[in-house]
Parts: C-alpha cells; sequence; structure tokens
C-alpha cells in the first residue's frame, strides 16, 4: 500500500442539496472527487479513491463518525476510482455497483497481463525506449490493479436505466473514451450530471488504449461528447478538479485541443512516415517528463486518423509507421 503525507481530517462539502463532495488525496493527479449523496437508508457514495494508507483514514474517520454508507456506484474501473470499492465491501458489508463493463474491464484486469499489453503496444509505437517511465508506472500500479479486481460486485448496471443515488432516480449513460466502460448518471429534475472523468474542468481527460479490445477510444469519446448534448446540464460533478456549469463550452475546448494535436500530427507527416513514438516527441517537446500522456494520446489520435481515411500505416518490422493519405487536409 502507498503511503502518502498526512493531511487534514476529511471535510463533507455540501456542493448541492443532499449532496457532499469528499475530496481523496492521490498522487500524480493531486486528489479525486467522491460524492456522498443522501438517502433515507443511508448515504449512496459515488467513487472512492485509490487504496491508499491516507485514504482509509479518511474513510475510518467519516465511518466512524456515524455516517452510514448504504451502498457504492462507480463511475468506471480506473484503480483510482475503484481502490476502496473491496474494502467497502469485505470490511463495511457496504454493497458495491459497477456497470457490466466496468466488470468485464475488471475480470480483464485480474490476468495481471496488462503490462504485458501495454508493453507491446508502446513498441509497435516505436515508444517504448522514449518512454520507459511510461511501463513502469503501470508495472508499480500493477499491484494496486491485483487488489482492487479481487471482488464480485453486488450489482451491475446497464446503459439507460434508472438507479437510485441517495433517495433520487439517475439515468445510466455509457459514456466510452477515458475508458471504454465509462459512465454518467443524470438527475432529469434538477439537471444534475454526475460526469465522472468524461469531461473534467482543468484538463483534457486521457483518452486511453487498455486493452485489445479497445479499438478507436477517441471516435468512441467524440460520441460521447455528442451524448451529452441530448441534456441540460445545471451542474456537472467531475470525478477530478472544480464543479462546473458550462458542459458545452468545456466539450468545444476539447474537441478544439484534440484537433490541433491532429493537425500537428498531419503537418508532421507532410513528407515522411513517422512512427507514433518520433511524432510525440516532435509534438511534445519536453514529453519524457509527462511520458504516458502524450504517447497514448498520439497513439489514439493516429488510430482515430487513420479510421476517417486521413492516415494509412502499415506494420514494418514490428513497427507501425504512419503516413499521411494525398490529399488528406489538417482541417
Ligand atoms: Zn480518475
Amino acid at each position: 500500500m502507498l503511503d502518502l503525507m498526512k493531511k487534514s481530517p476529511p471535510i463533507l462539502k455540501e456542493v448541492a442539496k443532499d449532496i457532499y463532495l469528499i475530496s481523496i488525496p492521490i498522487p500524480v493527479m493531486e486528489q479525486i472527487n467522491c460524492y456522498l449523496f443522501r438517502g433515507e437508508k443511508g448515504f449512496t457514495l459515488i467513487d472512492t479513491g485509490l487504496y491508499t494508507s491516507e485514504g482509509m483514514a479518511i474513510w475510518e474517520d467519516l465511518i466512524s463518525s456515524g455516517i452510514k454508507i448504504e451502498k457504492v456506484v462507480l463511475t468506471h474501473f480506473h484503480i483510482d476510482h475503484i481502490g476502496f470499492a473491496r474494502w467497502f465491501q469485505e470490511k463495511q458489508q457496504v454493497p458495491v455497483f459497477i456497470s457490466s463493463h466496468g466488470y468485464e474491464e475488471m475480470k480483464k484486469r485480474r490476468k495481471g497481463d496488462y503490462s504485458d499489453w501495454a508493453i507491446e503496444l508502446f513498441q509497435e509505437h516505436d515508444g517504448l525506449q522514449l518512454f520507459k517511465t511510461a511501463i513502469e508506472e503501470q508495472i508499480a500500479i500493477e499491484e494496486q490493479m491485483m487488489y482492487a479486481y479481487e471482488f464480485e460486485p453486488d450489482g451491475l448496471f446497464d446503459e439507460n436505466q434508472y438507479i437510485l443515488l441517495g433517495n433520487e432516480i439517475y439515468e445510466t449513460i455509457w459514456t466510452p473514451g477515458h475508458s471504454a466502460d465509462h459512465f454518467c448518471f443524470y438527475n432529469h429534475e434538477r439537471q444534475l450530471m454526475v460526469i465522472g472523468d468524461h469531461i473534467v474542468e482543468h484538463f483534457s481527460p486521457l483518452i486511453l488504449l487498455e486493452s485489445s479490445t479497445d479499438l478507436n477510444p477517441l471516435m468512441s469519446y467524440y460520441d460521447s461528447l455528442e451524448k451529452m448534448k441530448d441534456y441540460s446540464i445545471n451542474l456537472a460533478l467531475p470525478g477530478h478538479g472544480n464543479l462546473f456549469e458550462n458542459v458545452n463550452k468545456r466539450i468545444e475546448d476539447i474537441q478544439s485541443g484534440h484537433h490541433y494535436r491532429m493537425k500537428q500530427i498531419l503537418e508532421s507527416l507532410k513528407d515522411e512516415e513517422k512512427t507514433a513514438g518520433q511524432m510525440t516527441q516532435e509534438i511534445y517537446k519536453n514529453a519524457s517528463n509527462i511520458a504516458f500522456g502524450p504517447i497514448m494520446s498520439t497513439i489514439i489520435r493516429c488510430i482515430y486518423l487513420e479510421s476517417i481515411g486521413k492516415l494509412q500505416s502499415e506494420c514494418i518490422n514490428g513497427k507501425r509507421l504512419y503516413k499521411k493519405v494525398d490529399g488528406a487536409s489538417a482541417k
């Protein structure tokens, strides 16, 4: 278990009527937002934080203060969200609910072969030597994964269903992209969206290839952003950072960020074929400091650009080379 610096005890902050935010410190991303929805039988907890001793102290404090948690509902399977789910189930007898997509992802991770798969991916895209730290980070968290995914959820949900968070009914919306299993939850009366890591206010969520069944995550992500336009949202409750109101503006900014990077890819391929690793070095000047994000983002953008006919690729001696399709514009 990771041992983090002790901080002050948990403070529940009411962010909307009967909805409380609890911020759990985690490495790298600094914090994750967990939400408590008050209900007659206790609180519904959305997401749980990374499994650390510091996180455990926060949850133990909270429970010993008399707060009763009725159930845990997860937005997606990433370890900063699912980390304590097993602990809540085993140690606190709190039932845990995840989507059936999330359950599938959990089962894949239990095999412990994620690092092998990631190494192959980075090798093919020529990122392994340059971005070795990315692999090391992955191996370091594999231990966390082995703990986090070794339990059976108490219930599963699918898209377009309704679930109770506290006393109120939320629609389940499948929003793959950041992860293949990502879900948002929407309350029609209050126009509240539990938006998880689908859209956050202060950075563009990483869009991830995480297994051989993820084919075109950026395409899925764009479709999932479009889904948000069917909902009028007063307040978005994200998995990290500040709550926000103007979801459409955030969507535009995130889309234009990807667009800008894809323009750079097309420009970089003007005269020659390149690997995603080479383009990452060119596009992100100090990429070695922020290893994982840039290479992953370049890979998912290349896959997207190939799927819409702007790039072609070929695997030569185990390395995937991209080239621009004649006439493909950077628009
Ligand atoms: Zn997260």
